[in-house]
């Protein structure tokens, strides 16, 4: 396919413009560039048709399936982008004065609430553009409460290791010593080895319930209860909250602090680099520490910025990704109270509908009832076959729908993670199980064809690690 600087014509443009009505403003030498930019001069027409190309080139939760497993890849409504373009919402600046822009404050004002409620937490920041950002602010508020205690030893947190990546990743960044511990054999934390891992050191533990092999971990008062005793703090990474919204809340299980995923669970595109928020709650202990500032209500019902008396100091510019925030709470409102737990018993429907469907098929990594996810392990089929499960998320792409999450988590080998969402009706998990299965079968007869797979797509099998490795990025012309 042609760069949009490879197509078009000098002199081609779009004149859409009106003639300028205004007195013309030159601009001293000095301050100008030497040589006009050298842009794509394109008509409309040419631009349309590039980019539809462009976008039929991937593969979107438009387009089909996209079972991605702890990615929460479910359909997105229309209307919340309706109220994202709203005027009130989208033409404001964050320097205008609080008098000017109460509605918005009210939104942010109300999705903190309403965060609060579904996760048992008392305070909200909605700085944090995305989950990992969310866990680092979340660590900070910890690594905060216990200095400011002058508990200066607590310099451990502790990670099971079914863990997604960034929990390790962000306790790093905050400078705390990691100490992973195993999961027992039904997938669950195991509570021996925490008790042997807290002590006057440990500043807290990550946890992710349920965890993402998509099992609810049931000794989860238990394990709270063992951190809090050895004096640390329990967070909780709520990237998705899919399979428990409306249904059980993070506070009762214990947690002091939680960062959700609002591009996951409450339905805003995401992938592809678009903007997310992962706004940080927290309990009463936490909220003196929380970054930049929150939006109160006064007793007139005006909505007041306030910040918090220790904060650790701002996480990001203004009020975070504000229009993520209402496309949330438009979802939000949509659902209402009785929707979101619906929501939620329907992702774990369709998943344990689809584990009980394949268990014929495919290994089970744990099998039991699952959550919104599960986790298929295909390490005999590699044996019997010579193909991966590289392979056979390859061979999905030839169905028109997206692969599940491959390789992850690590301690099941040759994973392939589903995560079907509660938006998909029936057909089509009946469709992506019989392609699992003829997949499946096919392998059996001619590993060769599926290792070659996608075959029907306009980007066939790139080479991993050159395109790991040795990504082109960028493209150089003189400018
Ligand atoms: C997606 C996810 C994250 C990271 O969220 P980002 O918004 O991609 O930074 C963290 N933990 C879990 C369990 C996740 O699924």
């Amino acid at each position: 396919m042609d760069l949009i600087f490879n197509i078009g014509q000098e002199g081609r443009k779009l004149s859409l413009l009106p003639g300028c009505d205004v007195e013309t403003v030159s601009i001293s030498d000095g301050l100008r560039r030497n040589n006009p930019p050298k842009l794509p001069q394109l008509s409309e027409n040419e631009i349309s048709r590039h980019y539809t190309k462009l976008a039929e080139r991937t593969h979107g939760v438009n387009n089909g399936f996209y079972p991605l497993g702890s990615c929460t890849m479910k359909y997105n409504p229309k209307v919340n982008e309706e109220t994202a373009s709203l005027e009130g919402f989208a033409g404001i600046h964050p320097l205008q004065k609080e008098s000017t822009v109460q509605g918005c404050l009210e939104v942010t004002h109300k999705i903190s609430q309403y965060l609060c409620e579904i996760t048992g937490m008392d305070s909200f920041t909605m700085q944090p553009a995305a989950g990992a950002h969310g866990e680092f602010t979340g660590l900070l508020l910890i690594k905060a409460y216990h200095v400011d205690r002058g508990d200066m030893n607590r310099k451990k947190i502790i990670v099971p290791d079914s863990a997604h990546g960034t929990n390790p990743a962000s306790a790093a960044m905050c400078g705390f010593d990691i100490v992973s511990i195993p999961s027992s054999d039904d997938g669950c934390v195991d509570i021996e080895a925490l008790r042997e891992a807290v002590g006057y050191d440990t500043a807290g533990l990550m946890l992710t319930n349920p965890n993402t092999l998509g099992i609810f971990d049931k000794n989860i008062t238990e394990i709270t209860k063992i951190v809090h005793e050895a004096g640390g703090l329990c967070y909780y990474d709520g990237a998705n909250l899919n399979a428990v919204m409306g249904i059980v809340r993070p506070g009762d299980m214990g947690f002091d602090c939680v960062h959700v995923n609002i591009h996951k669970t409450f339905s805003t595109p995401h992938g592809g680099g678009g903007p997310g928020s992962g706004p940080v709650g927290c309990k009463a202990l936490l909220a003196p520490y929380l970054p930049g500032t929150q939006v109160s209500l006064d007793e007139n019902r005006d909505c007041h910025y306030t910040a918090s008396e220790k904060s650790t100091g701002a996480v990001k510019q203004f009020h975070g990704n504000f229009l993520v925030n209402v496309r949330a709470l438009t979802y939000l409102l949509t659902l209402g109270r009785e929707g979101i737990p619906e929501a939620s018993s329907n992702a774990v429907l369709n998943a344990n509908y689809m584990r009980v469907k394949l268990a014929d098929t495919f290994d089970i990594a744990y099998p039991g009832t699952c959550m919104h996810e599960f986790v298929m392990s295909l390490e005999n089929f590699k044996k019997e076959t010579g193909c991966s499960a590289l392979d056979v998320a390859k061979g999905l792409l030839d169905y028109g729908m997206h692969p599940p999450t491959m390789y992850f988590p690590l301690i099941v080998h040759e994973a392939l993670m589903i995560e079907p969402t509660e938006t998909e009706p029936k057909e089509v998990l009946d469709r992506c199980i019989e392609a699992l299965k003829e997949i499946h079968a096919k392998a059996h007869e001619d590993p060769e064809h599926l290792k070659g797979a996608p075959h029907n797509t306009v980007i066939g099998r790139p080479d991993e690690v050159t395109a790991a490795r040795n990504p082109i990025l960028c493209f150089s012309r003189e400018v």
